[in-house]
């Protein structure tokens, strides 16, 4: 792209935000923030705030969130150096494009390779060879992996050590960092990202790797899967797991599968589909789309797209047609994944790829195999929930079809149905009204001993504001820095997305933009959230109550070991001292956040995933 990134810091300074968001919709003050209608989702009451001070912009609504840059990119659709190039034209801003700052580029990128290679040789290795990984081998057997799969995957394994890559590859330099293998941790110590997990590594399409994704094992504790962060080499919006592998024979279908899962790409390959990829823990985006389109026409969805309803409908439908592609859409049994599938009738799963049926027509047969088709009310009905589905479809030479389809098995006229579109306000497929409780939904089981079922499948985070001493000690920690982040440690936050948000802010130093670069989307929407929105609670209440908040879950944990170990006694003294401690923090906060800092330690040492 080769803009200064110096000055697209300066851009994004020098843009008015306020006055950017106006030309678009009406933004009022409330308190130090300006309230609008989205202009991204469709609605009555403002949700959509914007932060002058911050240069954020957050919808309490549909989520979207982000910066100048980011609003210019969304509300003309430009790419990143063309909604730079905008903003600073009207800022008066002359851009210096820099060729230097291109072969920099390219230099560093070489570095991170040459890291990530190896990274992934020293996981590999240590996978195959090391006593430590012993069960980590005989669990993948179980799951069906060969040591050819192991091989051919180069799956690895991240042993149960603070630092032992860190050390093994510290000729790397900061390029271990810099590719998200390791970080600093806040004792200035540098410290392994992924412990104690099985690693898939991820390569872009040329074979480069360029994260990992993690496992952990059956039993133990922490989220299922851990995802190297964004890096310079790895943007998820833009990777697919398995492209590497699979493109040849994309090109040779022109068919490409798109599953949710590292294992759901080995298990189609398993079961001869070798044109599978995934995403990395995220929704298929249009980037991903706009890839697969070099290499193929068809893609097929092997997961369930309707979870998302509508917004998805209208994104498929938008991709059909500006990328001339054809989504379709595999009907998978309830409750079964792609990967286990393969493993016990790779013949069903071969089946139900060649069944895959248009997007549209997926949804319709849903829909209709919902219904009651037993009385007239019950075909009235389930016709017009079909018709919602299908008035989606932008295109009415696409739609009629269906159209007739319904009337045929609703037994009723066509033109009527016809004549109820051309009426609209039919409610749309993504409200309760019209999601049928009796249609086949896969349920994901989630329990932990099923291994690699439901994975990277996050649960939605609920919109809206968020409240909590947590998302308090976030709000201060984004707008009053370092007075809050002197006080507590991440540890002590229990929501691992608390944590990262707050993790991210100490390593930027403060810098809100900065952070946002570090965090995945979940962690970025939140923070943008909290930056359009200052608070008014003070700095040192807070932290007195996040640590206590903190200690009394350590105690009950304390409390819950003393009564299942065999000798209780042995927790006596830590939970007296704890107990102790929370009295002196409710009497005297500022001796023990501030003077003594040794709670705080303290709780941070009891932590298994301390950072
Ligand atoms: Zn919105």
């Amino acid at each position: 792209m080769g803009i200064v990134a110096e000055d697209i810091a300066r851009v994004r300074e020098a843009t008015d935000l306020v006055a950017l968001v106006s030309r678009h919709l009406a933004l009022k003050r409330v308190g130090a923030s300006w309230m609008g209608l989205c202009p991204f989702h469709g609605e009555k009451s403002p949700s959509f705030s914007v932060s002058a001070e911050k240069g954020f912009f957050h919808c309490f609504g549909c989520g979207k969130s982000g910066d100048a840059i980011t609003f210019a990119m969304e509300i003309e659709h430009l790419d990143f150096a063309t909604a730079v190039e905008t903003l600073a034209a009207g800022a008066g801003i002359t851009l210096r494009y820099d060729e230097r700052s291109r072969s920099e580029g390219r230099r560093e990128r070489t570095r991170l390779v040459a890291a990530m290679q190896d990274a992934v040789e020293w996981y590999h290795q240590r996978l195959l060879n090391s006593p430590d990984a012993g069960p980590a081998r005989s669990y993948l057997r179980t799951r069906g992996f060969d040591g050819d799969t192991v091989r051919r995957y180069r799956i690895g394994w991240a042993p149960d050590d603070w630092d032992a890559l860190a050390r093994a590859l510290r000729s790397h330099g900061d390029a271990l960092g810099r590719a998200g293998l390791v970080f600093v941790n806040r004792r200035g110590r540098t410290q392994d990202f992924f412990r104690a997990r099985v690693l898939f590594p991820v390569f872009d399409a040329q074979g480069d790797p360029v994260s990992f994704g993690g496992r952990v094992m059956p039993g133990a504790e922490g989220p299922k899967y851990r995802n190297t962060s964004e890096t310079p080499l790895y943007h998820k919006s833009r990777v697919l797991y398995g492209l590497n592998w699979a493109k040849s024979s994309i090109v040779a279908t022109d068919q490409v599968i798109v599953c949710e899962g590292y294992t759901d790409v080995i298990g189609f390959a398993a079961a001869g589909l070798d044109r599978a990829v995934a995403t990395c823990g995220t929704a298929l985006t249009e980037d991903h789309v706009k890839m697969l389109r070099k290499f193929a026409r068809g893609v097929v969805l092997a997961f369930d797209p309707d979870s998302a309803g509508k917004a998805a409908a209208d994104r498929v439908y938008a991709w059909e047609h500006t990328h001339d592609i054809d989504v379709s859409v595999v009907d998978l049994p309830a409750g079964v994944d792609p990967a286990d599938l393969a493993r016990r009738d790779p013949e069903a799963l071969r089946a139900a790829v060649q069944g895959a049926r248009p997007f549209l027509a997926y949804r319709v047969e849903r829909v209709l195999a919902g219904g009651d088709p037993s009385t007239a009310e019950g075909r009235a009905r389930v016709a017009e929930k079909a018709l919602a589905v299908i008035a989606e479809h932008p295109n009415e030479l696409v739609r009629d079809p269906y159209v007739m389809e319904v009337a045929d098995r609703c037994r009723l006229d066509p033109d009527q149905l016809r004549a109820r579109i051309a009426r609209g306000g039919l409610a749309p497929s993504g409200s309760p009204a019209a999601t049928n409780g009796n249609a086949p939904r896969r349920e994901r089981p989630r329990e932990d001993d099923d291994p690699f079922a439901g994975e990277d499948v996050r649960p939605t985070r609920p919109r809206g504001r968020p409240a909590g001493v947590e998302i308090e000690a976030l709000r201060l920690a984004v707008h009053r820095g370092s007075e809050m982040t002197t006080l507590v440690d991440a540890v002590l936050f229990a929501d691992p997305v608390h944590r990262d948000v707050y993790g991210a802010l100490v390593a930027a130093g403060g810098d809100v933009h900065a952070a946002a670069a570090l965090l995945d989307p979940d962690g970025a929407e939140l923070l943008a959230a909290l930056a359009v929105e200052p608070g008014d609670a003070e700095p040192l209440d807070v932290a007195t109550r996040l640590v206590a908040e903190a200690g009394r879950r350590t105690l009950l944990d304390f409390e819950r070991r003393a009564r299942r170990s065999a000798d209780p006694l042995e927790f006596s003294p830590s939970v007296t001292w704890l107990k102790l401690q929370l009295e002196h923090l409710r009497a005297e906060p500022i001796s023990v956040l501030v003077e003594s800092d040794e709670l705080v330690r303290w709780l941070r040492d009891q932590d298994p995933d301390r950072v």
